[in-house]
């Protein structure tokens, strides 16, 4: 899940919940204003409930959207501001203002949050002064200054919520979906993702291929120059796979010293090539380790299987290229293995 669809499934409950407020509210309200006989506005407020019954089906049917947002904000905002410079309306429906900051922040993200809520509190603030500026009771700095006061703690309390929970969101979207040594996908993604691009590569007529790459004799760089040069091999190891990777490529860290690589091809050879130029640029690539000033050579094994000749499902895709890359392995390693019958690119 991207940070935009987190964003997309905090946002809609809270867009569900304006909107089911709304409609009971907006009921609620115009009837008490036919009542008080302010027919105008009530006739609007009723219009704009039924507006809103409609939205709500429509969001219930489908995913959050900002056009869907700003359509539930934008038609309650201007009803409110046009209320706000009725010169029939009394001066408590300022009281509304409070609302704006909440409802832009919380249903449209931080920065189409703030400019809403400035456009809007600019002509609330300007309607205000046009009606009331003669009426000193009401209009001074002293009575003035706390509603500015209380707006801004709103507005700024919002402001660093709404920061503060989509930095939080996307650390946490990092930490669940990658390796934070290598920064490459992790496991998890590994079956999210390959969904995603066999549904694609069938659509296409294409093909995937799983790879599976382990690190040859990496125990030894641990033995002999420690754990920590281990690690600089491994993030190494995965920057050259992310250089070499293609847009439509994706690649894992599944294990210890072991990868994962999706590659969408046209063909199976495309896929093949593609590994074993990994391969060769891995091993011409050696990793420079400052703290004791060597360069760790590197080699890999790696076993590729391709869906959906061989099968359309990721586990067993991965046992077939698993046990492929033990036997490039066992051919000496430093190769790339795509068949059953032990053909070994190098
Ligand atoms: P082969 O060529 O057969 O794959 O031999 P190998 O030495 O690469 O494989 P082996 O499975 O014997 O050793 C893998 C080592 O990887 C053992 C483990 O301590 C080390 N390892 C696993 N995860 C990490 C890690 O995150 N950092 C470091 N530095 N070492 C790791
Ligand atoms: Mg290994
Ligand atoms: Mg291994």
């Amino acid at each position: 899940m991207s940070t935009d669809n987190l964003n997309r499934s905090f946002r809609r409950p809270l867009l569900l919940g304006f909107l089911l407020l709304v409609i009971i509210v907006g009921f609620w309200h115009s009837s008490a204003e036919l009542a008080q006989g302010v027919r105008i506005l009530a006739y609007m407020e009723l219009v704009l409930t039924v507006y809103y019954g409609l939205l709500l089906v429509v969001i219930l049917r489908g995913r959050y959207s900002f056009g869907l947002a700003l359509a539930v904000v934008l038609p309650f905002l201007s009803l409110m501001l046009m209320a706000m410079s009725h010169e029939e309306t009394p001066a408590k429906v300022f009281i509304w203002i409070f609302t704006i900051p909440v409802l832009a922040y919380i249903l449209l993200g931080k920065w189409a949050g703030f400019f809403v809520t400035l456009a809007s509190s600019l002509i609330a603030f300007v309607a205000y002064s046009y009606r009331f500026s003669h009426d000193t009771q009401i209009y001074g700095f002293l009575y003035m200054s706390d509603s500015i006061i209380c707006m801004s703690i709103i507005w700024g309390a919002l402001h660093l919520y709404e920061r503060n929970r989509e930095k939080t969101a996307v650390m946490l979207h990092e930490m669940a979906t990658s390796d934070e040594l290598t920064g490459l996908y992790n496991r998890r993604m590994l079956h999210i993702t390959f969904e995603h691009l066999a549904v694609a590569a069938s659509r296409n007529n294409q093909v995937v291929g799983v790879v599976v790459i382990d690190l040859d004799h990496f125990k030894q760089v641990n033995d002999t120059w420690g754990h920590d040069a281990g690690d600089a091999v491994l993030a190494h190891a995965a920057s050259v796979i992310k250089e070499n990777l293609r847009k439509s490529d994706w690649g894992f860290r599944i294990g210890g010293e072991e990868f994962c690589l999706l590659i969408t091809a046209d063909s199976a050879q495309g896929v093949e090539i593609a590994v074993e130029e990994l391969r060769l640029k891995i091993s011409r690539s050696p990793c420079l380790y400052d703290d004791v000033s060597v360069s760790i050579s590197i080699t890999i094994s790696a076993g590729i299987s391709m869906c959906p000749d061989e099968g359309e499902e990721l586990e067993i895709l991965q046992k077939t290229a698993d046990s492929r890359m033990y036997q490039a392995k066992e051919a000496g390693r430093n190769c790339v293995v795509s068949s059953d019958d032990g053909v070994s690119l190098q």
